[in-house]
C-alpha cells in the first residue's frame, strides 16, 4: 500500500456537500482512491508528499457524451455553416463514408489523440459513441476500438439511416443484427431522436430492444425541434438526455421530477452558432444538469471542458460552482457513477489541478490552459510541461 499526500491546496473545491470549498488543504491519496481530505495542519503521514503550492484542485471532469471513433475531416463544412448554411444531421454521412474506410488502426490513432487531448483539457473519465459506421461491421469495430480506452461505451447506430437505405428496414437492424453484434462491446444504447434522423416511436423502439440485450438508455433529445426525446428518456428512466436545447415547459418538469440528467452541450452551440439551452429554468426546477463536450467532427469538434465551462458560465447563467459541479458529479450521474466526480473518501482518485487560485478562473480566463497536472486512480496522468 502506497500513499500520496497532495499539500499546500489553496483551494480544495471537493463537490461533496459535507466538505464544499476548503482552503489550505491536503488530500491523501493511498492505493489509487481517495484516503483522507481536510486542513493541511491535520494532514496524516504518507509515503510522499506533493506540494501545490497555492493551487486549486478540482475532481476530474467527467465528459459524459464524446463521438471519437470516426475518420475523415469536415473543416470546410464548418467554415460554410460560419457564412450562413445551417447545421443539418444529414452532415454526418459524410463521415460515415470515411470511417468506413478506415483501418482499426487509422482509427485508433485518431481516437487515442482526442481520449489524450481531453485528458489534458482535464477529464478523467470519458464517454464514447459509436454511430459513424452505420453497418453491422463498422458500428461493431467502432464499439470494440471505444472500449479498448473507456468503460463507458454507446451503441449508437441509430446516429442516422445511411443514404440508400429504407427507414424502417435500418430500424429493424439496428434492433437485431447490429445490437447483437455490438452489446457485447457496449454499456449503453444511445439513439439521436430528432427530425431528421429517429421518430419518438423508433427511438423508443431502438432503446427498448437495447434494454432488453443488456443496455442502459441514454440519447439525444431536444437538440434541433422541441419533439419528444426528452419525453421518451424520462418514460424509459434513461440516464441522460443531452442536448435540451429546444425544451417545452412540460419537458423541464419532467427532467426535474426524473432520474434523468439533462446534459448540456454548450460547445455545439457554439460551434454551430445555434441558442443556447435554457440551464437557468433546468436548474431553478431542481433538475440535475451536467455539461459534457460532444466532441464530434461535424457539430462541435472541441475536447475543452474548460471552454464549455466557461460557454455555461457567460451564455448560459450558470453560476461557477453550478458550472463545476455539473462538470463533475453532473456528468458521473450522468453515467449513473458513484466512484467518480467528486473528491469523498473512497472514490477513485481523479484530480485535476490548476495552475490558478481558484476554479473561478475556468470562466474568468476563458481559452486559457490552466490545467497544470492531472491525477487518475491516484497517479499522475499529464503534467504541463514547461514548452506548452
Ligand atoms: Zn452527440
Amino acid at each position: 500500500m502506497t500513499s500520496t499526500l497532495l499539500t499546500g491546496i489553496g483551494l480544495l473545491a471537493t463537490q461533496d456537500p459535507e466538505f464544499g470549498e476548503l482552503t489550505d488543504a491536503a488530500l491523501l491519496i493511498s492505493d489509487g482512491t481517495i484516503g483522507w481530505l481536510g486542513p493541511r495542519a491535520q494532514a496524516p503521514a504518507a509515503d510522499r508528499a506533493v506540494e501545490l503550492d497555492g493551487r486549486c484542485v478540482l475532481p476530474g471532469f467527467v465528459d459524459s457524451h464524446a463521438h471519437l471513433v470516426f475518420a475523415g475531416d469536415r473543416a470546410a463544412e464548418f467554415a460554410a455553416r460560419m457564412i450562413g448554411q445551417p447545421y443539418t444531421a444529414g452532415g454526418i454521412r459524410s463521415t460515415v463514408q470515411a470511417t468506413r474506410q478506415a483501418t482499426d488502426q487509422q482509427l485508433r490513432t485518431n481516437l487515442a489523440r482526442l481520449a489524450g487531448e481531453l485528458l489534458a483539457a482535464g477529464v478523467t473519465t470519458f464517454e464514447c459513441k459509436s454511430g459513424y459506421g452505420l453497418d453491422t461491421e463498422t458500428e461493431q469495430r467502432s464499439v470494440r476500438l471505444a472500449g479498448e480506452l473507456t468503460g463507458e461505451v454507446s451503441y449508437l447506430g441509430a446516429h442516422v439511416v445511411p443514404a440508400g437505405v429504407d427507414r424502417a428496414e435500418y430500424v429493424e437492424l439496428v434492433c437485431g443484427p447490429m445490437l447483437q453484434a455490438c452489446a457485447p462491446h457496449a454499456k449503453w444504447v444511445d439513439v439521436f431522436c430528432e427530425q431528421g434522423a429517429f421518430d419518438e416511436d423508433e427511438s423508443r423502439a431502438v432503446l427498448t430492444a437495447g434494454l432488453a440485450a443488456g443496455l442502459l438508455p441514454r440519447l439525444h433529445a431536444n437538440q434541433l425541434t422541441a419533439g419528444g426525446g426528452v419525453r421518451l428518456a424520462v418514460e424509459l428512466d434513461a440516464a441522460s438526455a443531452d442536448h435540451c436545447t429546444y425544451l417545452r415547459p412540460s419537458d423541464i418538469e419532467a427532467l426535474a421530477s426524473s432520474n434523468t440528467v439533462a446534459t448540456l452541450l454548450p460547445l455545439v452551440e457554439f460551434s454551430t452558432r445555434s441558442p443556447y439551452p435554457d440551464a437557468r429554468s433546468l436548474l431553478d426546477a431542481g433538475a440535475t444538469v451536467a455539461l459534457a463536450t460532444d466532441c464530434n467532427p461535424g457539430s462541435g469538434f472541441s475536447t475543452s471542458m474548460p471552454l464549455a465551462i466557461a460557454l455555461a458560465v457567460r451564455e448560459m447563467r450558470m453560476s461557477p460552482a453550478e458550472a463545476l459541479y455539473a462538470a463533475t458529479v453532473g456528468g458521473a450521474k450522468a453515467l449513473r457513477r458513484n466512484d467518480i466526480g467528486q473528491l469523498t473518501a473512497g472514490y477513485r482518485a481523479d484530480l485535476t489541478v490548476l495552475d490558478a487560485p481558484s476554479y473561478l478562473h475556468l470562466a474568468y480566463r476563458p481559452g486559457v490552459p490552466l490545467i497544470q497536472q492531472v491525477w487518475r486512480a491516484g497517479e499522475p496522468a499529464w503534467t504541463r510541461s514547461a514548452l506548452q
